[in-house]
């Protein structure tokens, strides 16, 4: 996950090869209730691993249910419909999923059977309308109270007397979730005679409705539905846990990658998709029929699907979006893509997600440079052809927006002279579904190596290289490469092997043949960790000698240049700016006095237990510092372009500030 304050993607190409995804948020979090519910033991397989689902544990356990990880996936002990806890506060964050159903269980079960609970959330959850299930409750007989805005989360859930018998009556055109709540949690109050709800108003998002019928059978019972106005749920309904449950992919998560298919992948190399497919429960896999509107070409399996590029640009759209609330803002997306102005119609409960949806896509589309219009319940939405803006696209906390406004980092593809990139602010918001988003859509994006931004940090031994490209790294999210290990790993085996220092032919095999695997801050040689083993004093004085010879420094060049990788890269080195990425965007030449860097490696040894004397390490840092200037090969000198950065009175944080901020002026965003 990328908890960095904001992610730039460079301009992208292509797409393709294969993802899988995460499972399904929908069918995690209903799953979870309906085991929390049942008697006995259900095993959870591919359940989705995020915040929302986080929250739905953490509330069940607070409940008295058992979750533990089983045979690769989770199983959870259910109440058997029994409270086993009176009492409890329930934070639910901002997931939706968990607060409706979980408010109508403990308002039917706080009212058979005593008790009290509140439920409260993140502020925007507090924005969230509640009150038509609130009010659908209580006809029945719950008492639950506004702990803060009437109609809106907080809540108390307080007992009451539910009386059976009579049908529960619920509004259906603000949002699903609440008649998803009532389903799942009515059958708590079957015991008596059949439980019958009856939708007022337009159902909206049917698709998700199904969902919960489907699993709720999977659980042994079985509601009769009488078109979309009445549902019964029959007398003596039992939760039966059918023991194990596979979790399909998320197909709202799919949405991005068959849009990236149908903007990016040529028809021979596809983007494939696993997890979800032909077969799939979820309604945000019609999604496909749409993106195939649009021009996409689109081949299925049970649980899998191809997708490449049919018509380009792609065919522009008048949609009524009812159906597949979620996906359809990927839709918004790939309208910038269109051969005219994108229709979305009857979106109106986007209004009441995680935040304004409507709002906040006419927002940040029109910061890339679309036209927008928006209405009460529908958006239009312009294409773009050549006129793209680099843009900072504000999130919302809202891990859709984040993820569809990835795709608009392929304005190459639509035009765009050059590409421009798409800051993401806030990408760890896609933690609410799909935490590893970024990363799976870098590991099948494909942008021009010139596109890929390099950092560059050189200087002489001990400047404080290392700490520094590793923080700016960490800030940007790029991947880090430390050209001084390769060197001191070449020394390593050269040291194992027996090889003399002035052995330049089998040094450079050796380089060559390097079995490096880099995990983090851990560096693995030949299957073993050599981090510390790396930092060792001999290794260094050998690495400093075998990086003069022209032979090895050739040896490791494809697998320094092999580090520039999506979204981009920090190099610490003697010549990153120099002969490894000449054209890197940013190239600081890091210096410190002899003296202040004397005295930094000499705390570091001591700090080690390493017993070392300030005028030895001195002497031998300038001897190094005159070999790496002095060598034939790739001497250390700054590069032209280079800014210079002299550490010896600055903090590590001040460095790092420094480095960004240069590194931001000269970003476009
Ligand atoms: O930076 P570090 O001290 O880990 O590097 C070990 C040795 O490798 C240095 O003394 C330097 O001589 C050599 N080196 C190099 N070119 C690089 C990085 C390191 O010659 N890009």
């Amino acid at each position: 996950m990328y908890a960095t304050e904001f992610l730039d993607l460079p301009p992208l190409q292509g797409a393709a090869g294969t993802v899988r995804l995460p499972g399904s948020k929908s069918i995690s979090n209903r799953l979870l209730l309906l085991a929390g519910l049942s008697e006995g033991r259900t095993v959870l397989h591919d359940l989705l691993d995020s915040d929302d689902t986080r929250v739905m544990i953490a509330a069940l356990r607070q409940l008295g249910c058992r979750i533990e990880p089983q045979d690769g996936g989770l199983c959870v002990t259910g109440l058997g419909g029994r409270l086993e806890v009176r009492q409890a506060q329930l934070f639910l964050g901002n997931a939706g999923t968990a607060m409706r159903p979980l408010c109508a269980a403990l308002a039917l079960l706080s009212g058979l059977q005593g008790g009290e609970f509140e439920v409260s959330g993140v502020a925007r959850m507090h924005e969230r309308p509640i009150g038509d299930l609130v009010d659908a409750l209580r006809g029945i007989g719950c008492r639950i109270d506004y702990l803060g805005n009437e109609g809106y989360p907080p809540l108390r859930l307080a007992g009451g007397q539910p009386r059976p018998g009579e049908p529960l009556r619920v509004r259906g055109d603000v949002s699903s979730q609440f008649l998803t709540a009532l389903l799942l949690a009515l059958p708590l109050m079957s015991e008596h005679g059949p439980v019958v709800i009856e939708v007022e108003g337009e159902l909206i998002s049917k698709p998700y409705i199904e969902i919960t019928l489907n699993l709720l059978r999977r659980f042994g019972i079985e509601v009769a539905r009488d078109e979309w106005r009445r549902f019964t749920i029959p007398a003596h309904s039992r939760y039966r846990s059918p023991g194990h449950v596979h979790v399909e992919g998320d197909a709202s998560s799919a949405s991005y990658f068959v849009a990236l298919g149908a903007i990016a992948a040529e028809a021979a190399r596809p983007v494939r998709i696993e997890g979800v497919g032909a077969e799939s429960i979820q309604g945000d896999i019609r999604f496909v029929e749409a993106a195939e509107a649009m021009g996409a070409v689109v081949r299925q399996g049970p649980n899998w699907l191809e997708v490449s590029r049919g018509a380009w640009p792609l065919r522009a759209l008048d949609l009524d979006c009812n159906h597949i609330p979620d996906a359809a803002m990927t839709l918004a997306v790939m309208a910038l893509y269109a051969d005219g102005p994108t229709r979305l119609r009857n979106i109106a409960s986007w209004r009441v997600k995680e935040t304004d949806r409507i709002a906040a896509m006419a927002t940040e589309l029109r910061k890339l440079g679309a036209h927008v219009i928006e209405g009460p319940d529908y958006i239009e939405v312009h294409p773009l052809a050549g006129d793209w803006r680099p843009a900072a696209i504000h999130t919302y906390d809202d891990h859709r927006v984040a993820m569809c406004f990835s795709l608009a980092a392929f304005n190459a593809l639509a035009g765009a002279r050059p590409g421009v990139p798409v800051r993401i602010l806030d990408p760890k918001c896609v933690a609410k579904t799909f935490p590893d988003y970024f990363e799976t859509l870098f590991s099948v994006a494909q942008a021009r190596t010139a596109d890929i931004p390099v950092i560059t940090i050189d200087g002489p031994t001990a400047s404080g290289k290392g700490t520094l490209a590793s923080e700016v790294a960490q800030a940007l999210g790029y991947h880090l490469l430390d050209s001084g290990a390769l060197y001191r790993a070449t020394a390593l085996a050269a040291l194992d092997a027996g090889i003399p220092a002035d052995d330049e032919a089998s040094l450079s095999r050796l380089a060559g043949r390097l079995a490096l695997r880099f995990d983090g801050q851990r560096i693995e040689l030949d299957g073993r960790d050599v981090t510390e083993t790396l930092r060792r004093e001999d290794v260094g004085l050998l690495a400093s000698r075998v990086s003069a010879l022209p032979g090895v420094r050739q040896a490791l060049l494809e697998l320094q240049l092999a580090f520039r990788r999506l979204p981009g890269l920090v190099a610490d080195g003697r010549d990153m700016g120099t002969v490894i990425f000449p054209d890197a965007r940013l190239k600081v030449f890091l210096t410190a006095s002899a003296a202040t860097r004397a005295e930094r490696r000499h705390k570091q040894l001591i700090s080690k237990g390493i017993p070392a004397s300030i005028d030895d390490l001195r002497q031998d840092l300038e001897a190094r510092d005159a070999r790496d200037r002095s060598r034939s090969a790739a001497p250390l000198v700054p590069a032209e372009d280079a800014v210079s950065l002299d550490n010896s009175s600055l903090s590590i944080e001040e460095s790092v500030q420094q480095v960004l901020a240069w590194w931001q002026q000269r970003r476009p965003v």
